[in-house]
Order: C-alpha cells, then structure tokens, then sequence
C-alpha cells in the first residue's frame, strides 16, 4: 500500500510557544504517523526544539524556508545545516508567499541543494497565479519546475518532494480549491519536466507531488483517487486539531 503524505504548514502561527504546544498536543493525541501516513507540521523556527520534544516521533518535524547560505553575515536566515540539528526532516521551499515577497526559482533552486546536502526532504512548491484561458498557465508551471530542480541530480530523484499549489486556490481569499482534473493536468506538466531533471521515466512518475490549496476532507479522497497526488499540503486546517485530524482520518 503506497503512503499518504500530510504536511501541515502553521505559516506565522500561532501567536506562543504556549499555543502551539497546546496545539500539538491536540493533533498528536488524535493522530500520528503510521505505515501508511506520514505526518509532519511545518512549524515557525522558534517551536521547533519545543516541537521535537512533544511530538517525539508520531509527527515529523518540517520548516517553513531555509537559507542560501551555509554560514556567515545573513541576519535573520537559519542554514540547512542548523534544521538538520534540530532534527527536521521536510522544509517548505519556494511557498508562493515567499515567491510574492521576491523569492525566484534561481533562489529556490539553491535552497534545495542546501537542503539536499543535509539530507533535508525539500517540499517544493509551484503552481500558477492564474488559469488564464490561453494556457500559459502551463509554461509558467513547467518552467517553475525546470529551475526550481535544476541543481537535483538523477540520484536524487526519491529526495524531494514537489508541492503544487495554485495561488489562486490558496488561502481564505481563494474562491475555491482546485479540481482533481486540474489538479491531474498540472501533475503531468510537473513529471514531464521532472522527468527530464532526474533523466528517468519511471522515477518521474513515482516522484511524491502533493496538492495544496483549500484542500477539504471532502475533496481529498478524490484527489488521491484522481488527481495524481500522494497527498496534501495543508494550510488552515493544520491550524485546528479537531480539523487537521478528520481531516487524516478521512483518508
Ligand atoms: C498553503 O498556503 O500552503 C495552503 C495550502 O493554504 P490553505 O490550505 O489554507 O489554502
């Protein structure tokens, strides 16, 4: 039986230490990880000791963004390296929040290596501020791929995952979440170019890509039914223990 993947990403929240442990110890008494899901929570930098230390296993432990850099004058970044001592295992890179405040996919495309050089599982999102009519929705997409990849080598083709979230269907502005048939068109854009990047077939069809964006414990079977994803990146909901877990338990 293949895994589902659940990431929760807590983006600036919530407001303390206090709450997000409270919050933790409300997801991990209903849920945790087992053969057949893997669940982990994107958590802020500052909970991530506090996080280790509650979760003990039954969640995995992600970031939110890392550094370009190893070491040095860069204020406020946190190297690959300092995660990978905190025992993270996934970090979110490339968000379109991040993209918005100027992130390019030659910046994601060096976050990666650093994170693969850490043996860190980049999440690597993606995904189209609009579906215009034209289509040019899906050049954009393929070439977020082709760069944000661009330093994985074929060895590398298990050590990553790819996120595909359409802005247009993220957060409480968006209208509505995308549907599994969109969901699907994107997924093959985002293997053909993966295909090219770690130069197999096979490997590029079995990369895991998850779905991001308003995801529903509504929606979600058909996503993984249909939608060519092994599971979800999920934003508010990862917000709410009760929701977050019927969420899982859906699947
Ligand atoms: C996200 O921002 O990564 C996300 C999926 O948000 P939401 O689930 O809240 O739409």
């Amino acid at each position: 039986m293949s895994k589902t993947y659940i990431i929760g990403n807590w983006k600036l929240n919530p407001e303390t230490i206090k709450k997000a442990e409270s919050l933790v110890r409300g997801i991990i008494a209903k849920v945790s990880s087992s053969r057949t899901k893997e669940i982990a929570i994107a958590s802020p930098f500052p909970f991530l000791s506090m996080m280790k230390t509650v979760a003990d296993k039954k969640i995995s432990l992600g970031a939110q963004d890392v550094s370009m850099y190893d070491d040095g004058a860069h204020t406020g970044d946190v190297s690959a390296m300092m995660l990978k001592s905190m025992g993270v295992k996934y970090c979110i890179v490339g968000h379109s929040e991040r993209r918005a405040d100027g992130e390019t996919n030659e910046m994601v495309a060096i976050k990666v290596r650093k994170l693969l050089d850490e043996k860190i599982m980049p999440i690597i999102c993606v995904g189209e501020s609009d579906r215009d009519t034209a289509g040019n929705y899906r050049d954009i997409l393929a070439e977020q791929v082709r760069i944000s990849c661009a330093k994985i080598t074929p060895k590398e083709a298990d050590s990553f995952f790819i996120a595909y979230e359409p802005v247009w269907a993220i957060g409480e502005k968006a209208k509505r979440g995308a549907h599994p048939d969109e969901c699907l068109e994107a997924t093959v854009i985002i293997r053909r170019e993966l295909a090219n990047i770690v130069k197999d077939t096979k490997k590029a069809t079995n990369a895991v890509i998850l779905y991001g964006g308003s995801s529903s414990q509504e929606t979600a079977p058909e996503f993984l039914r249909v939608g060519g994803v092994q599971g979800f990146l999920l934003g508010r909901l990862s917000l709410d223990a009760k929701s977050f877990s019927s969420f899982i338990s859906s699947l």
